[in-house]
């Protein structure tokens, strides 16, 4: 079964195909960390369907709650009615949102993907300032839908100014650090201080906290308090794209909170349906500009996605699961740094919580050498990680790439890892990039 599905789903599915290309896989069961594939192969999944799955691949509390809809007699599909299923995910999600912003929220469902609430998130802005330019920033990634993709690394829409993100490791401007996301900082406030700038009055910022696809690159603390004083005193509406960093993922229930920000808008989806499509913008109230039927959509009532998701959220509260992956998180990338000593193509170890990048780089390039840390294109590091992906499904283990070149691998494990599955995980790791290294 396991060729003759994928020799077919090759021939008949389009060419946009993407990790089925790199992970040739035909996941059958699924429990935990662990994915089994149709030819009996077992892996360690830290892809966590590019971040989603929070609690692992089929946790119990999510099965009771999708099987509590379903044997209630509850009706699947209701557009937006108000029912109980949703009543409860709504109680739920608020007690977890970020103080200044849980007492005076809205939440508006979207289409089931990241990327429909961030077209929500544009047009809510827009809508509410009646302006319509947009601040982004270099390598963000916010989806794939027009507006999503404008706002991403390489926008084109005339709408969207692209600020420099502060990336420590390859600074835009050559110093890294505070310094670099200083700089940053200033960068923005001059764009927008400069009458003959022409993006003096946006209507909003988007920001992811840790940018994902862009390669695992936190913002500092202190760079985020500076954007929302920036957007405050403009007032600039500030979206914070939480839709990869949400629900633990980064150390914190959501990534702002490391800061202590709060956002006007937050963008939010992947974990909060608790591995079913949900998708939703949470924003202060008096942002709720829209007449009725404003921002509509068939599918805004998934009564599956909403009961799978409150029981993940309220699991990972209950129990301090955030806590946890911020403490095992900082290990494993202790533990990473470790490696470097013995793997020269480890240039930067970088994270917050269980949202962990390994940024490659030509092992063969002196420690000096400008391929090392420059913003240019390292060919070699991206093939190198393209080979340690490789490597590592060799050994059963599944990481997922990113970065600005595709030269990170990434790990994404649920945030109910256990010690022993974090040491199983880097043992296969570091042999990989032994493997691949040769
Ligand atoms: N925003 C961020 C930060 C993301 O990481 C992603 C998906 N990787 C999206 C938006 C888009 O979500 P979706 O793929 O569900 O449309």
């Amino acid at each position: 079964a396991h060729e003759g599905i994928l020799r077919r789903q090759s021939l008949r599915e389009s060419s946009a195909r993407t990790y089925a290309r790199s992970l040739p896989i035909v996941p059958v069961r699924a429990r935990g960390l662990t994915i089994e594939g149709a030819d009996g192969r077992r892996y360690l999944d830290c892809l966590s369907g590019a971040g989603t799955l929070a609690l692992g691949h089929n946790h119990p509390v999510v099965l009771e709650a999708i099987k509590g809809v379903i044997d209630s007699g509850a009706p699947l599909h209701v557009l937006d009615l108000a029912t109980p299923v949703k009543d409860a995910f709504i109680t739920e999600l608020f007690a977890t949102l970020p103080r200044g912003l849980a007492d005076n929220a809205r939440v508006q469902f979207c289409g089931p993907a990241g990327t429909d609430a961030v077209e929500a998130a544009l047009k809510l802005v827009r809508t509410a300032t009646g302006r319509s330019g947009l601040l982004a920033f270099t390598g963000a990634y916010h989806g794939m839908t027009a507006g999503a993709l404008d706002a991403s690394g390489g926008a084109q829409d005339v709408r969207v100014t692209r600020l420099p993100y502060p990336y420590d490791y390859r600074c835009p401007f050559g110093v890294g650090g505070e310094r670099g996301a200083e700089l940053s900082a200033r960068w923005t406030e001059n764009l927008l201080d400069d009458p003959k700038s022409g993006v003096a009055h946006p209507a909003g910022m988007i920001l992811e906290p840790v940018q994902g696809e862009g390669g695992v690159i936190p913002a500092p603390d202190e760079w985020m308090r500076r954007m929302r004083r920036i957007t405050a005193d403009r007032s600039i509406a500030l979206i914070a794209d939480e839709v990869q960093t949400g629900v633990g993922r980064t150390g914190a229930f959501w990534a702002v909170e490391h800061s202590g920000i709060v956002p006007d808008v937050m963008v939010l989806s992947k974990a909060i349906g608790g591995s079913l499509p949900l998708a939703v913008v949470v924003y202060r109230a008096d942002l709720d500009v829209w007449e009725p039927g404003a921002h509509a959509g068939t599918f805004r009532g998934n009564q599956l996605a909403m009961a799978a998701g409150a029981a993940t959220l309220a699991y990972v509260r209950e129990n301090r699961l955030a806590e946890r992956a911020a403490v095992l998180g900082a290990r494993m990338m202790g533990q990473l740094q470790g490696l470097a000593a013995d793997h020269p193509c480890i240039g930067n170890v970088r994270g917050r919580g269980l949202m962990i990048g390994i940024e490659l780089v030509d092992p063969d390039a002196a420690p000096g050498d400008e391929s090392r840390t420059s913003t240019g294109v390292p060919p070699a590091a991206s093939a190198l990680a393209a080979a340690v992906q490789q490597e590592c499904l060799e050994r059963g283990l599944i990481v997922e790439l990113g970065g600005r070149h595709a030269g990170v691998v990434r790990l994404l494990p649920p945030l109910t890892l256990t010690d022993e599955q974090a040491s199983a995980v880097l043992d296969r790791l570091a042999d990989a990039l032994s493997a691949a290294e040769r």
